[in-house]
């Protein structure tokens, strides 16, 4: 089992200080920003702390190609109303992924993007076009496109639509997809029926597609088109539904990252990765968690 979170990174600290923080939950991989989710604002990365930080990976028996990297969510490839902010947009994705090289980093999440009044052909173009300017032959990193929850105006809400980027772009072996159970699930898709979900996706894109899978549960039901994240059991697809799916044969080999939300500035992560690895639902998370953290 391939399994971790979303944990901080600076540059300051390096990956060191995010393989501590995803080794004390327990985890075996692990997710980072390079820097703020919400903003661009990005700075040197120290060669001596990535050497290091692989050191110790490989100690702890971290694989690094397991490890992920989000782009930041306000980068918009799906809108080109203002040319600058979308030619920002592209240079910054081109910058990122010189980054996740220096991190020694193979895959990126990257939300495909908002079209916010585009018609949705021109969106998926503008994606396309994105992330042709974006990818070459002269990288290994892989651009994972996560599926959105189909909030607001969200490209990338149904496998059709993650396929047709997919088809639209020439380096396509260097596109793969994040599944975001939470977002799968606001979309409109039954997790409660995993194995359907998998055979549609696998018939559409094809499983060996799947580089990263975001586990969350989720606050609102069905076709809800919200994206709030819940803890593991405490929302509407539910703990047995989740398990099935990280337990799910076809996608062992696949990371698993937690996105779950904090409670009361506290990390639930480590007691999310106990619950699924002793597949046992904890009904007295938050009890535990300030437990824990709050001596
Ligand atoms: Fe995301
Ligand atoms: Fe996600
Ligand atoms: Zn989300």
């Amino acid at each position: 089992m391939i399994i971790g979170s979303h944990v901080s990174y600076t540059n300051k600290e390096g990956l060191v200080a995010s393989l501590n923080e995803a080794l004390g939950y327990g985890a075996n991989t692990f997710m980072i920003y390079t820097g703020a989710p919400q903003n661009t604002k990005r700075g040197n990365i120290d060669s001596d702390l990535v050497s290091k930080a692989h050191t110790l990976m490989k100690k702890n028996n971290v694989d690094i190609d397991n490890v992920i990297v989000h782009a930041p969510y306000i980068v918009n490839l799906a809108n080109d109303s203002d040319l600058s902010k979308y030619e920002f947009s592209i240079r910054f994705l081109k910058e990122e992924i010189k980054r996740c090289e220096k991190l020694g980093i193979n895959k990126m999440v990257l939300h495909p993007g908002n079209h916010v009044g585009l018609s949705f052909d021109k969106a998926i173009s503008n994606i396309v076009n994105g992330l042709n300017g974006i990818l070459d032959s002269s990288s290994g990193v892989c651009i994972c496109l996560e599926t959105m929850a189909g909030k607001g105006t969200e490209i990338g809400k149904t496998f059709e639509e993650i396929k047709q980027i997919i088809d639209g772009v020439k380096f396509g072996q260097r596109i793969m997809v994040c599944l975001d159970t939470c977002h799968l699930n606001d979309a409109g898709y039954d997790l409660s029926n995993f194995d359907n979900v998998l055979a549609e996706f696998d018939k559409i894109i094809g499983l060996d597609k799947i580089g990263c899978i975001h586990i969350n549960d989720s606050k609102n039901p069905i076709n809800s088109h919200k994206d709030r994240h819940e803890n593991i059991g405490y929302g509407t697809i539910g703990f047995d539904n989740l398990i099935s799916i990280i337990y799910n044969e076809k996608l062992k080999e696949v990371p698993k990252i937690l996105e779950t939300p904090y409670y009361d500035g506290l990390p639930p992560y480590k007691f999310e990765i106990e619950m699924i690895i002793n597949k046992k639902f904890n009904n007295l998370l938050y009890d535990d968690i300030k437990k824990y953290y709050i001596k």
